[in-house]
């Protein structure tokens, strides 16, 4: 298995493993929203301050595409970081259709790492991270939304499969010609930043902690730390 497909499988996996914790485990909601916090400062960050300084400036523009596709596929499918009572009303609509969701955006995450990998195998890590960080984030809210409609097993089996397109999005892209890499990485950087500063962030603040705002940053101080040690 090459090395971009078994990061791709590892991080789309934490997707099930954030279903499994909130399914299995009694974590305290405000323990969700530090882990909810941490992976919005990594997510954002990563797209700051390690994929966005690689794109070329003549297919910057993607990262707008990525941010307004994801805000397109969210609003219609409702998927990360709903909050419960918003959600509710939408019910029959937290089925299939916001797997499809899901499943899109783990597709990109795995494309994102193998790009990663192509352009400097260190931002291949530090994409990979953040899918994972942020896809257990995904993994608990979805959790959250379904688990008073769906049996644990069933809103596993949905997780299993959105987390399976995350090295099926790696392998694909190897398909890809390579002159549009640079295109995945910048459709990735939008989508994380929607992702981190629109799902996740109000998730997080759900309810005011000043230890959700340290929380971010510990995970700003990851990226830029693990950064400077990979270089
Ligand atoms: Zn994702």
């Amino acid at each position: 298995m090459n090395i971009e497909i078994s990061y791709a499988l590892v991080a789309g996996l934490s997707t099930v493993l954030g279903g499994l914790l909130l399914l299995y485990t009694h974590l305290k909601r405000v323990n969700v929203r530090y882990m909810i916090a941490f992976a919005a400062g990594i997510i954002i960050s990563t797209a700051f301050f390690e994929m966005i300084p690689e794109i070329p400036s003549n297919t910057l523009i993607v990262v707008g595409v990525g941010f307004f596709f994801i805000y397109l596929l969210e609003k219609i499918v409702l998927i990360h970081a709903c909050k419960e009572e918003e959600c509710s009303y939408k019910y029959h609509n937290v089925g299939w259709f916001s797997l499809l969701g899901l499943t899109i955006d783990n597709f990109v995450d795995g494309a994102a790492i193998a790009a990663g990998f192509l352009i400097d195998p260190l931002l291949g890590v530090t994409v990979t991270i953040a899918v994972f960080s942020h896809e257990l984030a995904q993994g608990l809210s979805t959790a959250i939304i379904m688990r008073d409609i769906y049996s644990n097993k069933r809103i596993l089996f949905a997780l299993l499969i959105a987390a399976l397109l995350t090295p099926i999005g790696a392998y694909v892209s190897r398909f890809f010609p390579s002159m549009i890499f640079n295109n995945i990485l910048a459709f990735a950087a939008g989508s994380f930043l929607y992702i981190g500063a629109s799902d996740l962030l109000p998730e997080a603040h759900e309810k005011f902690n000043w230890k959700i705002i340290l929380s971010v940053f510990v995970g700003v101080a990851f990226i830029l730390v693990a950064g400077f040690f990979l270089e």
